[in-house]
């Protein structure tokens, strides 16, 4: 799936002196490569946003599909650049943040906390750009239609959904679900408001997991819950029905008195594999890291089709696709299983904490 829209970027904010130069780089490159900049168009396809330490405004995007870039100069490099970023990708309301130190590089930090350098140099622009370019390029996949026709006997679960509670449970045990990061502190409630409309999230929190229904449909964890008590149906766990490409969302189905929560915003990658491996019941997606396991090549956000598309393939490489472990590059590991406990049995112990960065 390819976007259709035409390739606009726009900067929003004032650059830094020490941003001046990036700022017209960069511009070029983006120009080069066939990008056409606008001021304050309606639905760019990407922001370039200059924010500063003490003023991380936000661009307040009118579409979810534009991906807001920012950026901000710091006399020194990180030392930690999850814990020196991450306020700001959030306040700012960011896709992506990137911390640039002239004559040093750019430190990027995503929203799965894929965190990388590129060091000033030859070809530093083009660098940046290659860094930045696919993740505009990219689709999301985060709108929800909520059906109410859950069959009754569905209303409190089955098997697999109790399967699903008992795995949350362990990955709880394993210390896998870090806590999602407070940002109703950093936030205020309208700025929250409008974080958890746009990246379709119901808080930042990391991991999910799924398992089969039937042919068609899966069961999977929502977005933003606490992994570790995965119980209400329609609340903690939905039932995937399908994903409608029309209206690209997906449409899942709940208990009609319900107020739903939305799925994790990875339903697209588990509805891509379950579809095509139908021998594959149960899919866990971790923030952690495992020895030699082959690699997606780009950090795609959570969320899109090509992150989807991505993980798929390297599924259908595996030599069996059914008991699969697959890195997702600066972000995490996805792994299917015959059941949820096969998977479980599959990575005990063997799971490492650090994520490499590249
Ligand atoms: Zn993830």
């Amino acid at each position: 799936m390819q976007r259709k829209d035409a390739a606009v970027f726009t900067f929003n904010g004032t650059p830094s002196p020490g941003l001046t130069r990036f700022a017209k780089e960069l511009r070029s490159v983006f120009e080069a490569n066939g990008y056409a900049y606008e001021d304050s168009p309606e639905a760019p396809r990407l922001v370039i946003n200059f924010i500063s330490p003490d003023r991380a405004r936000p661009y307040r995007r009118r579409s979810k599909a534009t991906f807001v870039v920012s950026v901000i100069e710091l006399p020194e490099m990180p030392e930690d650049p999850v814990r020196a970023l991450y306020p700001y990708i959030v306040r700012a309301l960011s896709n992506m943040m990137i911390a640039y130190t002239p004559g040093e590089g750019a430190h990027f930090l995503t929203l799965e906390l894929g965190h990388y350098l590129e060091p000033e140099g030859p070809a530093f622009y083009e660098r940046v750009y290659a860094r930045v370019n696919p993740i505009a390029c990219s689709v999301l996949v985060i709108d929800n239609v909520f059906e109410p026709d859950l069959e009754p006997e569905l209303w409190n679960g089955d098997e697999q959904t109790e399967a699903l509670y008992r795995a949350g449970r362990k990955l709880a045990e394993w210390d896998l679900l870090p806590a999602p990061f407070p940002i109703e502190t950093i936030l205020p409630p309208e700025d929250l408001r409008h974080v958890k409309r746009l990246y379709g999230i119901g808080g930042l929190s990391y991991g999910n997991l799924s398992a089969r229904k039937d042919t068609r449909r899966f069961w999977m964890s929502a977005s933003g819950v606490d992994k570790s008590n995965l119980s209400a149906i329609g609340r903690d766990l939905l039932l995937v029905k399908d994903y409608d490409e029309e209206r690209n969302a997906i449409v899942l189905q709940v208990p009609p008195e319900v107020s739903p929560r939305r799925v994790s915003v990875d339903a697209i990658e588990h509805w891509m594999i379950y579809r095509e491996h139908p021998e594959v019941n149960a899919i866990i997606h971790v923030h952690a890291w495992m020895d030699g396991v082959p690699s997606t090549p780009f950090n795609y956000p959570c969320g899109t089709y090509q992150l989807a598309e991505a993980v798929a393939e390297k599924i259908r490489q595996a030599p069996d696709p059914a008991r699969a472990v697959v890195g997702l590059k600066n972000h995490g590991l996805t792994i299917t299983g015959r059941s949820v406990d096969d998977i479980l049995e599959r990575i005990d112990g063997r799971l490492l904490p650090q994520v490499p960065m590249s």
